[in-house]
């Protein structure tokens, strides 16, 4: 893909500068809980207060349904915003009209605002350009730096660029996009894609995007025990997409065509529920008795996939190993997570589930690259264009 106009190559000085961000994070009891994708953020928005831009953050939360909402105000994220940068963010109190027009004509240079969540407006996930023309009309510039929300032509991703006079990519967005599309189109080798997760449908496309770039798959959790019924094994009550058992053997036999690695798992952690405390076993895969289902990979499959991530030049991890929410389950994805820190890999891990994994497992600064967007690297991984990304002008 071209090189997109940075936010570097860009005069922010004296300007009024829209930054759509990713600042849809996880409140609980009014705070921010997790703040990851404001932590991303920074160095960008530091750049322009370093050059005295006025800077206008802009990001949905959540999903409100009629409009407003006071439940998903950005009041926690601004707040939070504020402490990292030790000054003062001011929240608008809407994301368009008269007021909000008023309070940015006010801004000095170097001055932070943050609108109010956009998807309090129907034009927002509508892509209305009335919408679009009323955040423009607030803005000389317009930078992008939600990654996590570039997969949808939302009017503050696609519409906005189209009525400023120049646009271009903040450094978190430059970065992710940096980090997949060296993973695919020039990575180091071998190229290793570690995938589970719960379902095979969602991962379908990017088995198929990525079969011909990758020099292999080691494939746990839930979606192992398609594939693993496709080739005859009993796996009991296992999660099994009974309507993919034929594409599942059609992407073994793609692999063994390309001469690709496709590790499936040789044990798995049973149960006959998933539940904290329940008792478990540890048996072969083609051993599952019919009331009892996997949750995990086994400490064989652990071991041999820890072999194959010694050897990789570069890892791409998309879904965990098991239901690792539940302690006994949790082992192969925090067993493989310490691994995956351990190589010398460049290593990049996408999906929400999996980027929660590696905090948890306590690894997650050895990791190259942890997406801040789950379903926008995923999309980019199945080689679809990122609307958000088609949006901003090449550099
Ligand atoms: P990501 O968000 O990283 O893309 P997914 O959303 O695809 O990952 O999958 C994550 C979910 O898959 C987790 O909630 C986990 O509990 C579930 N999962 C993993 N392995 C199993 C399994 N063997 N049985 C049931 N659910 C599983
Ligand atoms: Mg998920």
């Amino acid at each position: 893909m071209a090189k997109k106009r940075s936010i570097d190559d860009m005069i922010l000085t004296n300007k009024r500068i829209f930054m759509r961000v990713d600042f849809n994070v996880p409140i609980r009891d009014g705070e921010v809980a997790d703040d990851n994708r404001i932590q991303a953020a920074l160095p960008s928005i530091k750049t322009v207060i370093e050059n005295n831009g006025k800077l206008i953050l802009a990001s949905h939360l959540g999903n409100p349904k009629n409009g407003v909402d006071p439940a998903l105000s950005l009041k926690p994220a601004a707040d939070r915003l504020s402490t990292l940068v030790g000054q003062p963010v001011q929240l608008a109190p809407d994301s368009i009209g008269d007021t909000v027009e008023a309070l940015i004509s006010d801004m000095q240079p170097g001055d932070i605002v943050m609108l109010e969540n956009l998807r309090f407006h129907a034009g927002e996930k509508a892509n209305d350009p009335e919408f679009s023309k009323a955040l423009a009309k607030n803005a000389d510039v317009y930078i992008n730096n939600a990654f996590g929300a570039c997969h949808r032509a939302h009017a503050s991703i696609v519409g906005i660029p189209q009525h400023v006079s120049d646009s271009g990519a903040g450094h978190l967005v430059l970065k992710e996009v940096q980090y997949l599309e060296n993973a695919i189109a020039d990575p180091r080798r071998p190229l290793l894609a570690v995938l589970g997760g719960a379902k095979v449908s969602g991962k379908l496309g990017l088995i198929r995007n990525m079969m011909p770039k990758v020099d292999g798959f080691l494939i746990g959790g839930a979606m192992a025990f398609t594939f693993l019924k496709a080739l005859g094994n009993e796996v009991g009550g296992s999660l099994v997409e009974n309507d993919l058992i034929e594409t599942a053997l059609d992407i073994l036999e793609m692999a063994s065509e390309q001469k690709k690695l496709f590790v499936l798992p040789v044990d798995a952690v049973i149960a006959p529920w998933a539940e904290t405390g329940v008792n478990i076993q540890i048996v072969p895969v083609d051993d599952i008795p019919p009331d009892m289902k996997g949750f995990d990979i086994g400490p064989e499959s652990v071991a041999m996939f820890k072999n194959h991530l010694k050897t990789a030049g570069t890892v791409v991890w998309n879904g965990p190993m098991g239901m690792f929410e539940i302690p006994e389950f949790s082992s192969g994805t925090f067993e493989l997570a310490k691994a995956l820190a351990e190589t010398d890999a460049v290593t990049i891990v996408g999906g929400g589930d999996s980027a929660s994994a590696m905090k948890k497992a306590g690894v997650a600064s050895k990791i190259s690259h942890i997406s801040t967007g789950g379903g926008a690297s995923l999309e980019y991984l199945e080689g679809k264009i990122l609307p958000g990304i088609a949006a901003l002008p090449d550099a």
